[in-house]
């Protein structure tokens, strides 16, 4: 029998998200069930809700940063028992046989991966997320979250930490590397903490000096308010990778300008528009401008278990559900330190 489930959930883009109850299919052979705890509030949960990246699919739960407690497990499982500690990301299947998935890019899936929310799974119906007391997700994208991480520190991992461990590691940020981080916000404070922990020297681009403190405290070495006109004078040709995590809108030539030769600027924050550059910002010092989408289920892995040996978690303001709209709020105005995470426990 399917499972009808306590959530939260979206029903139209101007509208407050409200109690809804969501069906959790049976128990497939491969699947495993999930008792959530906790679920991080990641921005790209409010550009959906709020159908900024196009029109969502309602009423849709999201909550792409899930960690809970395994309750049941399928009969040909091999990899996750009954009370195992384990994390859901952004994605709940993929096709499995094309060229990226095997390659372990599952986000790139030919096929179109299947989302955790507002996509539609292999039974035809639509997918709902991490607002939600529980989920069934077929194994092969489910994480094992290692012991020494809380689960509420975990769940935002499994977006913001593997959103910014990934073009980190293939950027190559390490020992020697000038790393810098544009927006300290869930990615961004995530960015700072995993590439201080590879070794790289970070320096925080926020757009005022409130947060210093925070940042250096989680392991950068300098720290720099955008708002500020001599901070792009001061940092000319300076880094070797940029990490930007802000959806906005940016002055991306002046952010290209503080760039070495050969350096990187890699955008995760996705704006609703359109944006523009100067081609020579990117020609004149043989620059990249690059994007990079979450990651692989193994690279997800990789990254916690990178965590775990590096005692790194998610910096987060545990919220009841009711709190949910507040959040929102909050998070658009720049005022989360630095993740919010709801308490399942409270729908
Ligand atoms: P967030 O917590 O809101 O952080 C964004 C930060 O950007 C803010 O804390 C703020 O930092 C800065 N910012 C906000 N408005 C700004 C403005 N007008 N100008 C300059 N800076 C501004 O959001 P998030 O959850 O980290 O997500 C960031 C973006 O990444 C979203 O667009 C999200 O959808 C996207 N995302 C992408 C992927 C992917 O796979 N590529 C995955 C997850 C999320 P300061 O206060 O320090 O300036
Ligand atoms: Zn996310």
């Amino acid at each position: 029998m399917p499972t009808t489930v306590k959530a939260y959930a979206a029903t139209s883009a101007t509208e407050p998200l409200t109690p809804f109850e969501v069906e959790r299919r049976d128990v497939g052979p491969k699947d495993v069930a999930i008792d959530i705890k906790f679920a991080g509030i990641c921005h790209s949960d409010i550009h959906t809700a709020r159908s900024e990246w196009g029109p969502a699919n309602y009423p849709v739960v999201v909550g792409h940063e899930i960690a809970g407690i395994v309750t049941e497990v399928g009969s040909e499982v091999t990899r996750y028992a009954v009370g195992d500690r384990v994390g859901v990301g952004c994605m709940v299947d993929s096709c499995g046989e094309c060229k990226n998935c095997t390659a372990g890019s599952e986000q790139f899936c030919l096929q179109g991966n299947v989302g955790t929310y507002n996509s539609v799974g292999k039974d035809g119906r639509p997918t709902h997320g991490g607002y939600s007391q529980a989920i069934v997700v077929t194994e092969g994208f489910v994480c094992r979250i290692p012991d020494g991480i809380e689960l509420d520190v975990a769940a935002p991992l499994l977006c913001a930490g593997i959103t910014t461990y990934s073009p980190l590691r293939h950027w190559g940020a390490g020992p020697g590397k000038k790393v810098a981080v544009v927006g300290m916000g869930g990615l961004g404070h995530m960015a700072v903490k995993l590439a201080a922990a590879m070794g790289a020297e970070v320096t925080v681009l926020s757009q005022s000096l409130k947060k210093e403190e925070d940042g250096l405290r989680l392991g950068a070495t300098h720290y720099y308010a955008t708002s500020d006109p001599a901070t792009f004078e001061q940092l000319k040709g300076s880094f070797d990778l940029i990490v930007n995590t802000v959806s906005a809108q940016l002055d991306f030539d002046a952010y290209l300008s503080l760039l070495d030769v050969n350096g990187a600027f890699v955008n995760v924050g996705l704006p609703e528009d359109p944006v523009s550059l100067r081609m020579f910002s990117v020609v004149m010092g043989n620059r990249s401008f690059a994007g990079s989408n979450i990651g692989g289920i193994r690279e997800t892995q990789e990254m916690l278990d990178f965590c775990a040996e590096h005692g790194i978690g998610s910096e987060v303001e545990v919220i009841a559900a009711d709190k949910v709209n507040e959040a929102y709020e909050r998070v658009l105005a720049s005022d989360v330190r630095y993740r919010f995470v709801i308490d399942t426990a409270t729908l």
